[in-house]
């Protein structure tokens, strides 16, 4: 997903400080402080205007909830959603979801969610895909032992990849939904994306994948 350039949007982020974090290579080891408790910290990698993540949040108030973005104009645009929310549990980040061990220390993030990522289907950009091994082991990085990714997408050639890409990492697919709205998953929180592409008849896959 590409947005355009939205005017404003730095000045939005640092107008929020208490939301969005900019200079988050200081927080490392420190979330608990950032935070104020040391309720487990789930962070969703590519967190678009920020559905999941406010959803989530709101549902789940001992989880303290982290979204990541690497374009500015998207995160101010999820910034719009964690404000309109006022939830305590929630902060953004506007950094690359490839140096995330430059943020968080082993174990720092207790779970990892993926949701409908860049697809990237030319083999000559499958460095870029977000369950590329060199993601996967930054991830490891930040999780505990035996931490677990949860990735969800309607885009069957990345699920596919990805499936492929967990296994020859030598992760555990915990469990797998090839059609999860037809499902009985119950606790469900849909993206932005999600919704686009399920009202155009998409089917959704999921899968918990566990190192
Ligand atoms: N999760 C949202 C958005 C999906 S679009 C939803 O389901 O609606 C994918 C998002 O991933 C985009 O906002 C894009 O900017 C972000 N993204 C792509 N590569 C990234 C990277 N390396 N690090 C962090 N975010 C990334």
């Amino acid at each position: 997903m590409r947005v355009r350039r939205r005017k404003g949007a730095q000045e939005h982020l640092e107008n929020h400080p208490n939301y969005v974090v900019l200079k988050p290579e200081d927080s490392k080891g420190q979330w608990a402080k950032v935070f104020g408790n040391n309720n487990p910290i789930h962070v969703e990698v590519g967190s678009g205007k920020g559905r999941f993540i406010t959803g989530m949040a709101e549902k789940n108030p001992n989880i303290n909830y982290i979204g990541i973005d690497i374009q500015m104009s998207v995160l101010s645009y999820a910034l719009d959603k964690v404000l309109a929310s006022q939830l305590p549990n929630i902060k953004l980040l506007w950094v690359d979801g490839s140096e995330l061990t430059n943020y968080f220390e082993k174990g720092e993030i207790s779970l990892l969610y993926l949701n409908f990522s860049d697809p990237w289907p030319k083999t000559r950009h499958e460095k870029r895909r977000l369950t590329y091994k060199s993601f996967l082991k930054t991830y490891e990085m930040i999780l505990p032992e035996h931490g677990e990714i949860h990735f969800k997408t309607d885009n069957r050639g990345l699920f596919e990849y990805s499936l492929a890409s967990f296994s020859q990492y030598g992760m555990t697919l915990k469990q797998v939904w090839l059609d999860l709205h037809a499902s009985d998953y119950e606790q469900n929180v849909m993206t932005e994306y999600e919704e686009k592409f399920s009202n155009k008849g998409q089917v959704i896959y999921r899968v918990e994948a566990q190192f």
